[in-house]
């Protein structure tokens, strides 16, 4: 696969999502770390948004709740180049009604090379690197050559 390096700006989109349990700990690390994501733009999945939203005040724009389709979404705006990060509180101790869709969602992240923190001691290192305060570079696939290969 080709690939080509793209500049991020420093007002980075991030995703944020959730998994019932573990809620209250994306929760409290948003109330932690509001100063930094209030510089940024914020998506989250249905019900994590709401309540984030409710507990910080921080402005984001919600999504479908993602036994509904969130995590899709989530993905497909990853392939259209609209998020920057994903801080992903996935259960590893719960069977999920649409584990396809976090398998396929984190699949995604990787295939575009989007930083991803599954817990809270990997969130604190996205959100405190130098990397997100200013211009950033990603290499991603080159999609025009490799339609250009096919
Ligand atoms: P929710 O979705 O924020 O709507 O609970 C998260 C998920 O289960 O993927």
């Amino acid at each position: 696969m080709k690939t080509k390096v793209i500049d991020i700006p420093a007002q980075k989109t991030i995703a944020l999502v959730a998994h019932d349990n573990l809620k209250p700990k994306l929760v409290a690390w948003c109330e932690q770390h509001k100063a930094e994501l209030e510089k940024h733009k914020l998506f989250a999945t249905g019900t994590t948004g709401k309540k984030v939203a409710l507990a910080t005040g921080l402005e984001l724009t919600p999504l479908i709740s993602g036994p509904l389709g969130g995590d899709q979404q989530i993905g497909a705006k990853i392939s259209e180049g609209e998020i920057d990060v994903l801080i992903f509180f996935w259960d590893p101790l719960e069977p999920m009604p649409h584990d396809m869709d976090v398998k396929a969602l984190l699949r995604v992240a990787a295939v575009w090379n989007i930083p991803v923190a599954c817990n809270a001691s990997s969130a604190d290192m996205i959100i405190t690197s130098s990397l997100m305060n200013g211009v950033s570079q990603r290499e991603i696939p080159d999609y025009d050559g490799y339609l250009q290969d096919r």
